[in-house]
């Protein structure tokens, strides 16, 4: 009763980021945009370490509702924030498995619940009480959607997120000092790993090339055009009964996931026997920003981009250069999330950022189209209903922009138009 599988290798990364100048602030909760297990984390930071990549990210803790992996000594620095103030004095706990499709809410929170336990016994360890400043969250040190999955559970801001953190620490420190003694006191069994839904991680090396006969992910939504002909890692695989396909792979790169693709739209599938053709009737599942309700205004911007993109904007109804800024944040982050484009998010328009936009045209629906949607409404063009749906009254905004700005008058957004629009 009460074990959790210690996975203790310190010898991993091994202290190549350099000690840390004291004793660490507090602790900061990541989420991994990703599938795989601590079991399998481990030869996956090894081949990182090999391939001289610990620069691309680590932190010292990878942890699920059954396993613990430590890749390093928590008196040593991790580079886990992308900023020198939280590599430096801040422990940094990965919360796994928890790109979407992999497992339940419900497992999720085991598993995060197994992670600020740990977090409860180093702040034991340290000395550290459990507060608004002790414990942080990726996104307060870098511009990034981590922790995205604990984001969505528990309320959607720093604070609202924070104050669940910290009151769960807290009863975890409150019931003992190591999680062995934790979960003892809990009374909880022994905690089994479970990976639901079929999904089995494959961090093996594996990779697919996305057909140019693909058009929706599994889970419906459209598939950008960016994704296609290119090479993915398979990051895990599950059987569905969809269409032609019966195994869809989660594609991405490095550890983090793009999304779910149906075998039949690998490049150079053919259909066990032959099979029919019908093609794939993927369900239609809303944009994660298709149902908010901020209105069509500058002050509706200003929140959709607070709630979202993580804004920080007053919200005064005036399109001035903070707003502007923010504009260019989110679309720079939308572009690295959708595309893996990699830019650097800092809200300053440049070459890298324009030639990473796609063009976006009339039938798409998502978040690109939503920022388009935002800029305009911003320099004041009615886009009748700020929502995610690029419809007639886009086209006609859009068209009447171009027009303002000697631009083609043809409704297509694509670099020279968003540039236009954002710049
Ligand atoms: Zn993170």
């Amino acid at each position: 009763m009460g074990t959790v599988n210690r996975l203790n290798r310190d010898d991993i990364v091994n202290g190549k980021a350099g000690k840390r100048p004291g004793n660490p602030k507090g602790g900061v909760i990541h989420n991994d945009y990703g599938a795989m297990t601590p079991q399998q984390y481990t030869p996956w930071l090894i081949t990182r370490k090999n391939n001289g990549q610990l620069n691309l990210g680590f932190a010292p803790y990878y942890i699920n509702s059954s396993a613990i992996l430590r890749a390093d000594n928590t008196n040593n620095k991790a580079w886990h924030t992308a900023n020198n103030e939280g590599n430096a004095w801040y422990l940094g706990y990965e919360v796994v498995q928890s790109y979407y499709g992999i497992i339940s809410d419900k497992e999720f929170i085991k598993n995060e619940d197994m992670t600020l336990r740990q977090v409860a016994e180093d702040f034991h360890y340290y000395g550290l009480k459990p507060n608004r400043d002790t414990i942080r969250l990726h996104s307060q040190f870098s511009s990034t959607s981590c922790p995205h999955r604990s984001w969505d559970l528990h309320g959607k801001s720093i604070n609202a997120v924070k104050d669940y953190f910290i009151t769960k620490v807290a009863k975890y420190m409150s019931l003992g000092k190591t999680v062995e003694e934790m979960l003892k006191n809990e009374g909880v069994s022994d905690p089994v790993a479970t990976v639901p839904n079929a999904v089995t991680p494959q961090p093996d090396g594996k990779t697919v090339k996305v057909g140019k006969q693909a058009t929706h992910w599994e889970t419906g939504s459209t598939i950008p055009k960016f994704v296609i002909g290119q090479v993915y890692d398979v990051l895990a695989s599950m059987p569905v009964s969809k269409s032609r396909s019966k195994k869809a792979y989660l594609i991405g790169k490095g550890k983090v996931a793009t999304g779910w693709l149906l075998e039949q739209d690998v490049d150079g599938f053919k259909a066990a026997g032959g099979g029919n053709t019908n093609k794939a009737t993927p369900t239609t599942k809303p944009a994660i920003t298709g149902t908010t309700t901020e209105t069509q205004s500058i002050a509706g911007v200003q929140m959709f981009l607070n709630r979202w993109f993580y804004g920080g904007l007053i919200v005064d109804n005036l399109a001035g250069s903070a707003t502007n800024k923010a504009l260019i944040k989110a679309l720079q982050m939308e572009l690295n999330s959708q595309f893996n484009a990699g830019l650097k998010v800092d809200g300053l328009w440049g070459a890298k950022t324009k030639n990473a936009c796609i063009t976006v045209r009339e039938g798409a629906n998502g978040n690109l189209t939503r920022l388009i949607k935002a800029a305009l409404i911003c320099k004041g063009y009615d886009v009748k209903g700020f929502d995610g749906k690029f419809g007639d009254g886009l086209d006609k905004a859009v068209k009447k922009f171009q027009s303002a700005k000697a631009l083609k008058v043809d409704g297509l957004v694509g670099q020279g138009t968003f540039e236009a629009l954002f710049k």
